[in-house]
C-alpha cells in the first residue's frame, strides 16, 4: 500500500514519538499535559511551556495519549514481512523509565505490545506463504547489563545468578553472531511467545527489585529466519531484534555512588553510542563507531546497509517531565 511504498522511499530509519496518558496520581495532583496533539496526524508534536507552545517535533509518527496498541501496531506491521523478506530489523523502545517502553513492546495480556503481534503476524505470513517458501524460526532472549551480555533462555546465567558472560563474534563478512547463545527453535506463535515470556520472566529472577533492574538494562528478543524460496531455491537468512532499552534518565552524579553510579555509566555508554551509531548511518558517514559499546556490537550486521530500524522515543505527558522529554526528544531527531 502506500505507507509501504512511502517507507522504501525514504531511507531505512524511522522514528515513531509515543506519548502515555496521565496516571491516575498525575491526575490526582493536578498535573497538566504539557504536550499538544493536535497535528499529530502530520507527525508534529507541540511542547508548551506554561501552556505557551514553545518547540515543534517532526517524527515519521506520533501516537498521543489515545493511541491504542493496535493503532501503533498498524504502522509497525510491515516490518514482519520484510524480516521473511530476507531483511534485518531493529525495533527499539527508547526513553525515562515509566514513560511506556515495556508497555509499547512487551504490552500487557489485556493489550499486547509490539512483541506479540509482530510474531502473531509473521507466522501469520509464514502460513501465507506455505508451500512457496519454507522458514526455520528460532527465538533466542538476551540482556545487557552493565556493558556485559546474559542468555536470559539459559537457567542461571541471568544478572546476579551466574557470571556466564557471552561476547560477540564476527562469524562471516557482515555476519555476527554470539557463540553459545541458546536459540529456541519454533514453529509457530504458541511456542515462539512461550520461548519469548521465559526469557523475559527469567530477567527478574535474582535482582531484589525486578522493575528497578529492569530500567537500568537492555532487554532484547533476536527472532532469527532462515528463509528458502521453493521455487527458485534461493536462501535468505535475516534477524528481528525487538529492544525494550534501559531508561534514559540522567542520574544526578551526587545520588549515585558505587553500583549504581557503575550503571549508570554503563547505560550512557551504550544510549550514546546509539546515538552515535544510528546518526552516523543516518547522516551516512563513512565510519560508524559499532564497537563503542556491546549493545551497538551486538547489532552491528542488523543496522545499516539494507536493514530497517524504527525507534519509539516514548514520552510522559506531565508537565514535570518537560525536561527528560526534550533530552529524549532531541536524541530521537539526532537519529532521524
Ligand atoms: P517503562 O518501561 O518505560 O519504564 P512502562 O511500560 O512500565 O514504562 O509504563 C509505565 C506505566 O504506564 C505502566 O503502568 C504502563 O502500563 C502504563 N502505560 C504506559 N504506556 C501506556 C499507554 N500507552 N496506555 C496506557 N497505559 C500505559
Ligand atoms: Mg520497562
Amino acid at each position: 500500500d502506500l505507507y509501504n511504498k512511502m517507507i522504501e522511499l525514504k531511507g531505512n530509519i524511522r522514528v515513531f514519538c509515543r506519548c502515555r496518558p496521565l496516571s491516575t496520581e498525575e491526575i490526582a495532583k493536578g498535573d497538566d499535559m504539557a504536550l499538544d496533539f493536535e497535528s499529530a496526524k502530520n507527525g508534529e508534536l507541540v511542547v508548551k511551556t506554561n501552556g505557551i507552545p514553545k518547540k515543534v517535533f517532526k517524527f515519521d509518527a506520533v501516537f498521543g495519549p489515545d493511541e491504542d496498541q493496535e493503532k501503533v501496531f498498524e504502522k509497525t506491521s510491515h516490518l514482519a514481512t520484510s524480516v521473511l523478506d530476507g531483511y534485518n530489523i531493529c525495533i527499539f523502545a527508547y526513553g525515562q523509565t515509566g514513560t511506556g517502553k515495556t508497555f509499547t513492546m512487551e504490552g500487557t495480556e489485556g493489550a499486547r505490545g509490539v512483541n506479540f503481534r509482530i510474531l502473531e503476524e509473521l507466522f501469520r505470513v509464514v502460513g501465507e506463504r506455505c508451500g512457496i517458501f519454507r522458514y526455520e524460526i528460532s527465538v533466542s532472549v538476551l540482556e545487557v547489563y552493565n556493558e556485559q551480555i546474559h542468555d536470559l533462555l539459559l537457567p542461571g546465567s541471568q544478572t546476579g545468578v551466574a557470571t556466564k558472560r557471552l561476547e560477540v563474534k564476527k562469524a562471516l563478512e557482515g555476519v555476527h553472531h554470539v557463540p553459545g547463545l541458546v536459540e529456541a527453535h519454533v514453529s509457530n506463535m504458541t511456542e515462539a511467545w512461550k520461548v519469548a515470556q521465559t526469557g523475559s520472566k527469567a530477567r527478574s529472577v535474582g535482582s531484589t527489585n525486578a522493575n528497578e533492574h529492569s530500567s537500568r538494562s537492555h532487554c532484547i528478543h533476536c527472532v532469527m529466519v532462515r528463509g528458502e524460496n521453493l521455487v527458485n531455491g534461493e536462501c535468505t537468512r535475516s534477524k528481528l531484534w525487538l529492544i525494550d532499552l534501559a531508561g534514559s534518565e540522567r542520574i544526578a552524579k551526587t545520588d549515585a555512588q558505587g553500583e549504581r553510579l557503575k550503571e549508570a555509566q554503563s547505560i550512557n555508554k551504550s544510549l550514546s553510542a546509539l546515538g552515535d551509531v544510528i546518526s552516523a548511518l543516518a547522516t551516512k558517514s563513512p565510519h560508524v563507531p559499532f564497537r563503542n559499546s556491546k549493545l551497538t556490537h551486538l547489532l552491528q550486521d542488523s543496522l545499516g546497509g539494507d536493514s530497517k530500524t524504527l525507534m519509539f522515543v516514548q514520552i510522559s505527558p506531565s508537565e514535570n517531565d518537560v525536561g527528560e522529554n526534550l533530552c529524549s526528544l532531541n536524541f530521537a531527531s539526532r537519529v532521524r
